[in-house]
């Protein structure tokens, strides 16, 4: 697996704030929240950004979108959340290993900057 950021803190190299844990994947607390839920989601495996998946990363993807509600519930927010994937530089993605982030908590505004 390319070393990145990410997977660094999934083998607990670089420490995190994490909040939920399976076999395929992480979510950890964001260390500069934009609301009062901000997680990052990731998978175990390095996948650098969204638009390198192909469909040998159907399962994995599906888990992603599937967890992310569970666990904007599990942190309080059944019902109202924000889940992005930045794809590439200029869509601000800084960490190139795929990540949702999950935000809540505070009124959202459409569209983003
Ligand atoms: P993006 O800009 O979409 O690539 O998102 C990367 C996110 O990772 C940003 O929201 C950062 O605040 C966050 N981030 C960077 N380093 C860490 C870290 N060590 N722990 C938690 N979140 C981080």
């Amino acid at each position: 697996m390319p070393e990145t950021l990410f997977s660094k803190i999934i083998q607990r190299e670089i420490p995190a704030d994490i909040i939920y844990e399976d076999e395929l994947c992480l979510a950890f607390k964001d260390i500069a929240p934009q609301a009062p839920l901000h997680a990052l989601l990731i998978p175990k495996q390095c996948i650098a950004k969204l638009s390198d998946s192909t469909a040998a990363e159907h399962s994995i993807l599906g888990h992603l979108i599937l967890k992310a509600p569970e666990i904007a519930a599990e942190q309080g927010y059944q019902d109202c959340f924000r889940v992005v994937i930045n794809n590439g530089e200029q869509a601000g993605q800084t960490v190139f290993h795929l990540h949702l982030h999950i935000l809540a908590g505070r009124a959202l505004s459409w569209p983003p900057g």
